[in-house]
C-alpha cells in the first residue's frame, strides 16, 4: 500500500501521514510546535492523492505558504510532489513530501496527524486555482499554479536552439568559448533553463532560475519557453508574456524571506547572453560575483532598461527601442546608487555599501 508522509525538515515532530484523499490541516499547534503568531491554526490543507504521487497544498492562512521558492498565495492551492519543500508560513518551518511504496520505513504509530476533517472527497484534482521596488503587482492568480520543479518531462516547448542576438554580444570574463555541453558561452541560459537544478519556478510560459553568478544576494533571470532571442526580437503580441514574466519576478520578490531589500525588474540594453531574460536583482549588490565597473553599471544606470519600460514600448510602438550609446554607459565612474557619492574602485564600493545595507 502506498503511504505519503510529510516530514518535518528541522525535526521538530515526528512525519505527519497523510492519508488517501483525506483533507489535514497543518499550523500553529501542539502537533506542529509552532507558537509563531503568523501562522494560522489552520495555515494550509493538505490532500495527498497515492496514485498520483502528489500532495494538493491549499494555503488558508493570511500569510503565505510556499511549496519550493513560489509563494501559493491565500485560497490558491498547488501539487506539491516527493521532495518538495512546503514552507508553512513565511519561508519558514519546512517540509518535505515523501511517498512510500509501504508504511513500513516511517513509524506510523507516533505520527503527529494536523488537524484532520471529515470531507474525503477529492475536489478537483487538478490545481485550482519597476524598477519595481516591491510595488503591488495585478494578481496573477495562475502563476503559481504548478510547481513541478521536480518533474522530468519540461512543460515548455521552447528548446530549439534559437537565433543568434542581433546585437552585440561580449564574452563575459567568467566564460570559456564553449560551455560543457559543447555550446557557444551565449547560448548557456538555455541550457540553465531547461536544468531542473537551475528552476526555482516555472509554468506553461515562463521559468525561473537563480543568476548563475549572481551580482546580489538575490538574483533571478525570468525567461520565457518561447525562443526569443533579445529585446530587439520583441513585438506587440509579446507584450502580455512580458507582462506575466514581470508578474512572476514580483511574486518572486515577494516570497524573498529578506523583506528589507529592495527589488529592481529590469533588462540589460545589451544583453551578453541569448534568450530574452529578466532580471530580478535585490539591491543590496553584496555579491563576491560582482567584480568590476560593468557589472557595476550594467545594474546601476539607463543600461538597465526597466521591466515596465519595456512593457510600455512594446503598448506604444510596438517594438523595444534601445537608445544609442548605452555601451559608454558601462565605462561611467563608478558611483554608489543610493546616495550617488562616486567610489574610487569596486573595493571601495563595495565597503561603501556596508553603510547602506547593514543587515
Ligand atoms: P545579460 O545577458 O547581461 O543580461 O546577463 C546575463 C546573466 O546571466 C548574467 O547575470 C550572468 O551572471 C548570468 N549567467 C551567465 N551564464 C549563465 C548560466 N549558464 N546560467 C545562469 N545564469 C547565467
Ligand atoms: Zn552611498
Amino acid at each position: 500500500m502506498p503511504s505519503c508522509w510529510l516530514v518535518s525538515e528541522d525535526d521538530s515532530h515526528k512525519p505527519i501521514k497523510l492519508p488517501h484523499l483525506e483533507a489535514v490541516f497543518l499550523g500553529r499547534g501542539p502537533e506542529t510546535k509552532i507558537k509563531d503568531q503568523k501562522c494560522s491554526r489552520e495555515q494550509v490543507e493538505l490532500k495527498a492523492d497515492h496514485n498520483k504521487g502528489y500532495i494538493i497544498v491549499k494555503q488558508l492562512g493570511v500569510n503565505p505558504s510556499s511549496v519550493d521558492m513560489a509563494v501559493i498565495g491565500r485560497g490558491n492551492q498547488v501539487k506539491m510532489r516527493t521532495k518538495q519543500r512546503l514552507c508553512l508560513v513565511n519561508q519558514l518551518y519546512p517540509y518535505t513530501a515523501c511517498f512510500k511504496e509501504d508504511s513500513s520505513g516511517l513509524s506510523s504509530k507516533n505520527s503527529s496527524k494536523g488537524s484532520k476533517r471529515p470531507h474525503q472527497h477529492e475536489e478537483s484534482g487538478e490545481a485550482a486555482h519597476d524598477g519595481a521596488h516591491r510595488n503591488k503587482q495585478p494578481t496573477l492568480e495562475h502563476t503559481v499554479q504548478d510547481t513541478t520543479l521536480h518533474v522530468h518531462a519540461a512543460k515548455g516547448p521552447g528548446q530549439s536552439g534559437g537565433s543568434s542576438a542581433a546585437l552585440t554580444l561580449k564574452k563575459p570574463e567568467h566564460s570559456n568559448a564553449h560551455m560543457e555541453g559543447g555550446g557557444h558561452w551565449s547560448q548557456g541560459l538555455k541550457a540553465s533553463m531547461q536544468d531542473p537544478k537551475m528552476q526555482v519556478y516555472k509554468d506553461d510560459r515562463v521559468v525561473v532560475i537563480k543568476d548563475k553568478y549572481p551580482k546580489a544576494r538575490y538574483h533571478w533571470l525570468v525567461l520565457p519557453w518561447e525562443s526569443i532571442p533579445n529585446l530587439k526580437a520583441l513585438r506587440a503580441e509579446h507584450r502580455d508574456l512580458l507582462v506575466h514574466m514581470q508578474g512572476v519576478g514580483q511574486k518572486m520578490v515577494e516570497q524573498c524571506p529578506a523583506i528589507q531589500l529592495s527589488f529592481r525588474l529590469g533588462y540589460h540594453a545589451i544583453p551578453s547572453m541569448s534568450h530574452v531574460h529578466l532580471h530580478v536583482i535585490s539591491q543590496d549588490f553584496d555579491s563576491p560575483s560582482l567584480k568590476n565597473k560593468k557589472h557595476w553599471n550594467s545594474f546601476t544606470t539607463d543600461y538597465f532598461i526597466e521591466s515596465q519600460e519595456v512593457i510600455t514600448m512594446l503598448e506604444h510602438h510596438g517594438k523595444v527601442s534601445v537608445k544609442e550609446g548605452m555601451a559608454e554607459l558601462l565605462k561611467l565612474p563608478l558611483r554608489c546608487h543610493v546616495c550617488e557619492k562616486e567610489q574610487a574602485t569596486i573595493p571601495k564600493l563595495k565597503e561603501h555599501l556596508k553603510c547602506h545595507f547593514t543587515v
